[in-house]
């Protein structure tokens, strides 16, 4: 199989850094601090980073990582409480970590995007996280522009959204033309992913983020409604969003700039790892344009506009009605 390796010990830093952030979360210290562009962070995205990043560079020595969390604000002296807690909550899975280890991993996530490379989220959803509702980890491998594995743990995501009964805890993960699996948090595999096909159209649904803040809910809807989708919308955090079209719980995201964030880039964690979970479970994914995601532009997908993620069957149609609509407002 193509990227074994690659493949299992992503999965396993994901699982580790998995577990640190529940336990965070468990023993509420999952309180954020602001970082300097306003957005939030805690003890548990520099904690998971560290984990991820020191397992990547001891098995792939040569892959740089572009990741979302910097070393650098944790090396303030006003975050010396901070780092102490990352170090005091690394250190009870990898004994003997030190604080200097500890700005040595997350500075290691700081990498240069390269013809082969790793890019990581270590926690999305981060004001879903505080909140007590979703977040994921996000791993993915890039080359040569295209993503070839990705891991997306969803750790409060029940294993089937109408059976809450049956757990709690997900891992998405995809090779690049080998299909897509979701596993349980003791990492026993679940089931293949395969989107809805057009046979369950009555009952497409849009997912969406519970910040609304974050994307442009009333045109997300409104194109939703213009391809025929009638159900309420579903809400949550995170990219685990893609892990819930991939096993047919939803069929439509969209993530559209406007207004103040017209111009806003997205991220290249924000999307990796989900978009090779979702292609490989049958979906498409493209901007808002229909244009594939273009990752070769260092870490953001600057050129392209918005996210479309679907099941496959209503892509054409939804990035028609959005086209549309772009030309009824000019
Ligand atoms: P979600 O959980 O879907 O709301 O997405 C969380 C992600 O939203 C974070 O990783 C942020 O990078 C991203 N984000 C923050 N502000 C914005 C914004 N104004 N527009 C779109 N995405 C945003
Ligand atoms: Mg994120």
């Amino acid at each position: 199989m193509a990227y074994e390796k690659e493949q299992q010990i992503a999965l396993q830093a994901a699982a580790a850094a998995a577990q640190l952030c529940e336990k965070v979360r468990a023993e509420k210290l999952s309180n954020a601090i602001e970082k300097p562009d306003e957005s939030p962070v805690t003890i548990a995205d520099y904690g998971s980073q560290a984990m991820i990043c020191r397992v990547l560079a001891e098995a792939f020595p040569d892959d740089p990582i572009v990741g979302e969390e910097d070393a650098t604000l944790l090396q303030k002296p006003d975050m010396a409480a901070c780092l102490a807690q990352v170090t005091e909550m690394v250190s009870e899975y990898v004994p003997g970590t030190t604080s200097e280890k500890i700005i040595e991993w997350v500075g290691r996530g700081k990498g240069e995007s390269a013809q082969r490379f790793w890019t990581l989220d270590p926690i999305d959803g981060t004001k879903g996280y505080v909140r007590g509702d979703q977040y994921a980890i996000a791993l993915a491998l890039i080359e040569d522009g295209e993503v070839k594995v990705g891991v997306v743990g969803s750790p409060a995501m029940p294993v089937d959204f109408a059976n809450p009964e049956a757990g709690r805890g997900v891992f998405f993960v995809a090779v690049r033309g080998e299909g897509a699996k979701m596993y349980a948090m003791d990492l026993k595999p679940i089931r293949d992913l395969k989107v809805n096909d057009a046979s369950k159209k009555a009952d497409f649904r849009l997912v969406q983020s519970v910040e609304k803040a974050h994307g442009t809910p009333t045109e997300q809807e409104a194109a939703a409604k213009a391809v025929g989708i009638t159900a309420d919308p579903f809400c949550m955090d995170s990219l685990g969003k893609y892990g819930a079209i991939a096993r047919g719980e939803a069929d439509l995201y969209l993530r559209l700039p406007s207004g103040k964030y017209l111009n806003r880039k997205e991220n290249i964690w924000d999307h990796a790892a989900g978009v090779v979970v979702l292609e490989e479970a049958g979906g498409k994914v493209s901007d808002r344009h229909g244009n594939p995601l273009d990752f070769t532009q260092g870490s953001t997908l600057a050129k392209n506009t918005g996210i479309v993620a679907s099941n496959g069957v209503l892509h054409d149609d939804i990035i028609q009605a959005l086209e549309a609509s772009a030309a009824a407002a000019v």
